[in-house]
């Protein structure tokens, strides 16, 4: 199916794909459509094809309702990838998911609208990559949003954000009492609060934002984009890209579908297939490391051993909690259907309740505001030891963690209301079915171990041998 954007880009369905394009885009997730859109606009002569695996699910009340974020985990808008067996975390096999759907991971994710610290961001243009610093990311992300100023407690002192962009986001109108305790437990550990979280200084605790639409608490993701697209612009659904096409001297001519109709691309393509899929569809199209691909039964056709290698995946645990019983969580829209029936009535006439529901207590630190001076000089010399002196990037990440003024942290920690944990709420019959939870999530910001997502040699074609090598480092 193909949907097309006519000006002003209202979409309607076309029978067939144009034999060639300027531009063709391959994935329309949450990079795909910006820059889709973003070169619809700027360039309106060229025409544009966004190719894209998954439907079109800007209908679907588990991905636009943001109270039921993680309802549609599993499913088939989900490609379900899972880890290799994990060595160093007793063989687990761990799910990764990545959203099958227009928008991808921008319409399964937890609505977060977040950046990393200033000294992340210059830490890419000094090692080697010239304009990739802090000014011009902020520049591009605030292009990319528009703030809501809203009653929220706090609201007007965000900083250091964007106003006219499609992406629309907010301090949630909803927080559960559960969650406001959350606030005054980190200033009891000693953080601060700050509202230059997206401003370049994330250290401290928070009323963090979400990609929420003011007007109707829908999610406010990348499909946004299309609304102010340009007028050459074709969205093709439910398609998935088999490979690209090289010509003489390896130039991109095109790609090949997985039906083995061929689209020409007259200027470029681009790959916004993700972190696992990505480095798949380079391999598929005989880029890549010359032995890996030869095993996979691919010609290889440009030698470049760095793809698919160098994954870097920040790890998260997470811990449930259950609440005291005069607490509502979530949790009983699962067991109460007449509860959730009035809440899903509230939210569809716009009253809050758990249907508005993402989290919004974050909090950042530093090792040493983590686990204290004696932990951190623990934590300092396991980085030491686990960075690697001839790798530049472990070694400058090493350095931001060690010197505790360039403000880079190393652990967040977000409150999460309900029950969370990969074995699901407390089934029907158990004993804690029927009971409300919260859930504390850790995750490190700058694991040192590295992994790999290759290509599956007896395979190619299906899922990635996707291994993150979590916890090989001890940090
Ligand atoms: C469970 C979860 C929760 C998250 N929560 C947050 C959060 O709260 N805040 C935050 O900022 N980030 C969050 N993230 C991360 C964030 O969503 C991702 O980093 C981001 O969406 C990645 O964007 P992308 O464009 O690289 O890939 P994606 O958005 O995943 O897009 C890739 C697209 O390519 C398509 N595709 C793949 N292969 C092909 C092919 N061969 N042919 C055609 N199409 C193809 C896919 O279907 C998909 O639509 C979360 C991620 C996950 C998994």
């Amino acid at each position: 199916m193909f949907l097309s954007s006519t000006v002003g880009a209202a979409l309607i369905v076309l029978a067939a794909a144009q034999a060639s394009y300027d531009f063709i885009v391959v994935g329309g997730g949450t990079a795909g459509v910006a820059v889709s859109a973003r070169l619809s606009q700027y360039l309106p002569d060229s025409s544009i094809l966004i190719v894209e695996a998954g439907p079109d699910g800007r209908q679907i009340p588990g991905i636009y309702i943001p109270g039921r974020k993680g309802s549609t985990l599993g499913t088939t808008y989900d490609w379900n990838f899972t880890t290799t067996p994990q060595p160093y975390a007793n063989g687990r096999v761990i799910p990764q998911n990545r959203r099958k759907v227009l928008g991808g991971s921008s319409a399964l994710n937890l609505l977060s609208w977040d950046r990393a610290t200033a000294a992340d961001y210059d830490a890419w243009q000094q090692l080697g990559n010239p304009g990739w610093n802090w000014s011009s990311m902020h520049a591009a992300m605030t292009a990319a949003e528009s703030y809501q100023l809203t009653p929220t407690n706090g609201s007007a002192n965000i900083l250091g954000v964007g106003e006219h962009g499609p992406i629309e986001f907010l301090i949630n109108r909803f927080s559960p009492p559960q969650q406001e305790q959350f606030f005054p437990a980190m200033q009891n550990l000693g953080l601060r609060q700050t509202y230059s979280f997206l401003d370049g200084d994330m250290l401290g605790w928070m009323r963090h934002t979400s990609n929420i639409l003011d007007s109707n608490y829908t999610r406010s993701y990348s499909p946004n984009y299309l609304a102010s697209a340009g007028p050459r612009l074709d969205v093709m659904v439910n398609t998935t890209v088999l490979k690209v096409n090289l010509g003489n001297s390896s130039h991109v001519t095109g790609v090949t579908l997985m039906n083995g109709t061929t689209v020409t691309a007259r200027k470029e393509v681009i790959l916004s297939a993700g972190s696992i899929q990505s480095p798949q569809l380079l391999e598929l199209s005989g880029i890549g490391n010359a032995t890996i691909l030869s095993a996979a039964g691919i010609q290889p056709q440009v030698d470049l051993p760095g793809v698919g290698t160098n994954l870097q995946d920040h790890i998260r645990i997470t811990t449930a909690y259950r609440l005291r019983p005069n607490y509502t969580s979530p949790d009983i829209l699962r067991f109460n259907a007449s509860y959730a029936a009035q809440e899903l009535q509230n939210w569809t006439h716009n009253i809050s309740g758990f249907y508005d529901e993402t989290g919004s207590g974050y909090a950042y630190m530093t090792w040493p505001q983590a686990v204290g001076d004696p932990g951190a000089a623990v934590l300092d010399s396991l980085a030491t030891a686990a960075a690697s002196s001839a790798n530049v990037v472990d070694q400058r990440k090493l350095q931001n963690l060690l010197n505790l003024t360039a403000r880079v942290p190393q652990l967040e920690i977000l409150f999460s209301d309900g029950y969370l944990g990969n074995k699901g709420y407390p089934a029907v019959n158990s004993t804690l079915y029927g009971a409300e939870f919260f859930a504390m999530i850790a995750s490190i910001q700058h694991p040192f171990s590295r992994g790999s997502t290759h290509i599956n040699a007896s395979n190619p074609t299906g899922h990635p041998i996707f291994h993150p090598n979590f916890t090989e480092c001890r940090i």
